[in-house]
Parts: C-alpha cells; sequence; structure tokens
C-alpha cells in the first residue's frame, strides 16, 4: 500500500481542492481517483511530500474501522512523559529521604 515505507503512526487529512485534470490511484482501494472528483488528502505523520489521494469514503471506511488515526488519537495511545508537578514531587521525596 505505502510501498517499502513503514506505516505511518499516524494521520492528517483534510478535504482535496485540486483543480489539476490529473488522475490518482487511492492507496486504500487501489481503484482510480480523478483529481476533481470530491476526495480527501492524507499525509502520512504531516509529511506533505509524501501525501497520496484517496476517495473520501475510503477514508470514512478506514477511519470507521479503526485505521488511519489522527495525531491527537495516536498521542492518546502513547506513555506520557512526567509531568513538571510529578518530577518536583519526586525531587522532593528523594531529599526527604536522604
Ligand atoms: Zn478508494
Amino acid at each position: 500500500m505505502l510501498g517499502r515505507m513503514a506505516e505511518p503512526r499516524w494521520w492528517h487529512f483534510r478535504r482535496a481542492q485540486n483543480l489539476k485534470p490529473a488522475t490518482y490511484r487511492c492507496p486504500l482501494c487501489g481503484r482510480q481517483l480523478p483529481a476533481l472528483s470530491e476526495h480527501m488528502l492524507l499525509f502520512p505523520e504531516g509529511d506533505r511530500t509524501r501525501r497520496r489521494h484517496a476517495h473520501t469514503e475510503c477514508v470514512m471506511k478506514a477511519r470507521k474501522a479503526g485505521r488511519l488515526p489522527t495525531r491527537e488519537e495516536w498521542l492518546k495511545t502513547q506513555p506520557r512523559p512526567p509531568s513538571v508537578w510529578q518530577r518536583v514531587m519526586a525531587r522532593v521525596k528523594r531529599r526527604d529521604s536522604a
């Protein structure tokens, strides 16, 4: 689907506004996609140079299936670094026990 590239962890996508009469191939279904039809742009991890054109309905279907997470959705699955407050408290605790 994305060739040899690693699967992106998250995607940015938006409605495409294309006035170029080109034909793309949708990476989600593999079918052709006329640029002038209503479709969406996918940016793997926000990378504009690797953007792909995809059918709006394919994006919606993939989203419903839990694929194509947004950056916010991906971040929620990641362990958070300790907050400044937690680090300060850890330091205070260490000093107390010394
Ligand atoms: Zn498609």
